[in-house]
């Protein structure tokens, strides 16, 4: 079998075609403020190209960038700031933060109304029980892959590869939403490669380089690779082996142009859910 190459850009490309859309049609600009503190370069990407795919889809947007040695006490001054301003709809604190500051606090200040990541105590408790808010953009991204599948997750065997509250736990989550049975694996797990053989339906979310192997997927699942490894040489790789993977499954994401793309455009999804729920 040769793996459907499920291709994350395209399918990003259009689902922020149709927020742009929608987003034309409102009397207003839903408003995104990224907050990042210190200049670590590898964010520093990922910020210009949210800024530019929100800018691009007809949101307002902008970075607030404070210095590496802001403290807690003037960083949460500023998410009350945007808290309060009513042109504000989505708020994103990039991480990491520095170590004088801790991210569970900064994260829990953000307004649950304007928490664009999702990553709010009260957006985290909606999603395990099963309530509506806002979901983190990397999980609700693979959602969308899944969807374009046309494979039925009711019923299938879902195993995810990773339990940070970033991926693994809300992935879970979304998948248990969608009736299939989820397995979740970490460090900890015994026989990490027999788990993973029984998935109908494979997220790897772990951050090591290529971990999953051809003989670790069963014949014909879905295989999705949430993984941005750096190599030696500056390239980029996966949690999964692409080429070996892609003989087995019958549709897989490659790294990059798989699921990273469709992070951003969720992010813009978001941003517009919290837009309409907030403004009426
Ligand atoms: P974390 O480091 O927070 O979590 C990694 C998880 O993988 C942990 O649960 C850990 O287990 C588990 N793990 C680590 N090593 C192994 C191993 N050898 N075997 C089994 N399980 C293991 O990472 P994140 O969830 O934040 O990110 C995961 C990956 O996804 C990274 O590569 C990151 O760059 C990428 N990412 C990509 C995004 C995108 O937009 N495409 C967005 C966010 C992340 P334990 O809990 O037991 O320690």
């Amino acid at each position: 079998m040769t793996a459907r190459i499920l291709d994350g850009k395209a399918i990003a490309a259009t689902l922020r075609a149709r927020l742009a859309a929608q987003v034309a049609t409102l009397p207003f600009r839903p408003g995104l403020r990224v907050v990042r503190v210190g200049d670590d370069p590898a964010s520093g990407v990922y910020v210009r190209n949210k800024d530019r795919a929100a800018l691009a889809a007809g949101f307002s947007s902008a970075t607030i960038q404070l210095p590496v040695e802001t403290t807690e006490a003037e960083l949460l001054a500023t998410i009350r700031g945007l808290n309060d301003d009513p042109d504000v709809d989505g708020i994103l604190v990039q991480l990491p933060l520095p170590p004088q500051i801790r991210a569970a606090a900064v994260l829990d200040a953000v307004d649950p109304a304007k928490d664009v990541d999702g990553f709010h105590a009260i957006n985290a408790g909606r999603l395990a029980t099963g309530q509506p808010g806002l979901v983190p953009c990397t999980p609700k991204g693979v959602m969308h892959l899944l969807a374009e599948t046309g494979i039925a997750l009711s019923g299938a065997r879902a195993v995810v590869l990773g339990r940070s509250t970033i991926v693994g736990r809300p992935m879970a989550a979304l998948l248990l939403a969608a009736d299939a049975t989820v397995t979740i694996a970490h460090s900890r797990t015994r026989d990490l490669a027999a788990e993973c053989r029984r998935a109908d339906v494979l997220v790897a979310a772990v951050g090591r380089a290529e971990l999953v192997r051809a003989d670790w997927v069963a014949e014909g699942a879905v295989v999705i690779d949430v993984g941005i490894n750096r190599t030696a040489t500056g390239g980029l790789v996966g949690d999964v082996a692409f080429n070996e993977v892609s003989a087995r499954a019958s549709a897989i994401t490659p790294v990059p142009g798989g699921v990273g793309p469709m992070t951003i455009a969720c992010l813009l999804e978001n941003t517009l859910q919290a837009a309409l729920a907030r403004r009426g």
